[in-house]
């Protein structure tokens, strides 16, 4: 079954999340994938109060590498899953870009989301000056070996930092190309594991375009942006997979 998560980014309040969520639990029995939405950590608890017993999970967009402790300003695995997180996004391109996040740090925090109960979706994806130089392949495997706790049984979303928030996105055989490369750098670091592993496709998913993306060969679902921020998109998206 696929798994269409939604990235809320820095985006959304009190109404939103009940504009979003209201319908989504409405049409989730209804739909052949599994719905995730991430909303920012201040509407994170009233967005799983609204959507508690329906199918559809809740997730956060980072969290810390600790537990607990002296981080003003931050969020740890244990307290999202308290406010009622099933999930959680680690390594998104924003948030290594943004604050510099590292392999190692992501890996720490990815960690640290499996103690305290939390599915990890780690992101990777290349730049497109790397794209352009003929690193793409090199520079997400890299990103998986460093990002990736040994063991790791979360999800995957490969993610082209060109590809986001652009309206741009990768064509389909760039896709079933990259996804095939993931999927056997899976393979190699976690055997059996990474063969069933779900590789989420992420950059301008939109209703126009998701059959045909979630139609490729080792494509698991989506991680969508801008377009998880309505309801009936983010639903048509979802209709589209399977
Ligand atoms: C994302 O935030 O992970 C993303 C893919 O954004 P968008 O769908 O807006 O490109």
């Amino acid at each position: 079954m696929q798994l269409i998560a939604g990235n809320w980014k820095m985006n959304g309040s009190v109404a939103l999340a009940e504009a979003i969520a209201t319908p989504l639990a409405a049409a989730a029995d209804g739909l052949a994938c599994e719905l995730l939405v991430c909303p920012p950590a201040t509407v994170l608890a009233w967005t799983a109060q609204l959507l508690h017993g329906s199918k559809v999970m809740v997730g956060g967009q980072n969290c810390h590498a600790k537990a607990s402790g002296p981080h003003t300003g931050d969020v740890s695995a244990p307290m999202l899953k308290d406010a009622g997180a099933a999930w959680v996004i680690l390594g998104h391109s924003e948030r290594r870009a943004d604050h510099g996040e590292s392999d190692a740090v992501v890996r720490a925090k990815a960690a640290a989301a499996t103690a305290a109960g939390l599915q990890a979706i780690i992101c990777v994806g290349e730049t497109e000056a790397q794209r352009l130089a003929g690193q793409a392949e090199a520079v997400v495997a890299a990103q998986l070996e460093g990002s990736l706790p040994d063991g790791f049984a979360g999800v995957v979303a490969y993610e082209p930092v060109w590809a986001i928030g652009t309206g741009r996105t990768a064509s389909e055989a760039d896709v079933a190309a990259m996804h095939a490369h993931v999927r056997a750098v899976l393979v190699r670091l976690l055997g059996e594991g990474g063969a069933g592993m779900r590789i989420l496709y992420g950059g301008s998913v939109k209703a126009s375009n998701a059959a045909s993306l979630m139609a490729v060969a080792n494509v698991g679902g989506a991680l969508v942006g801008g377009a998880s921020l309505d309801a009936a998109d983010f639903l048509a998206i979802a209709r589209a997979a399977g």
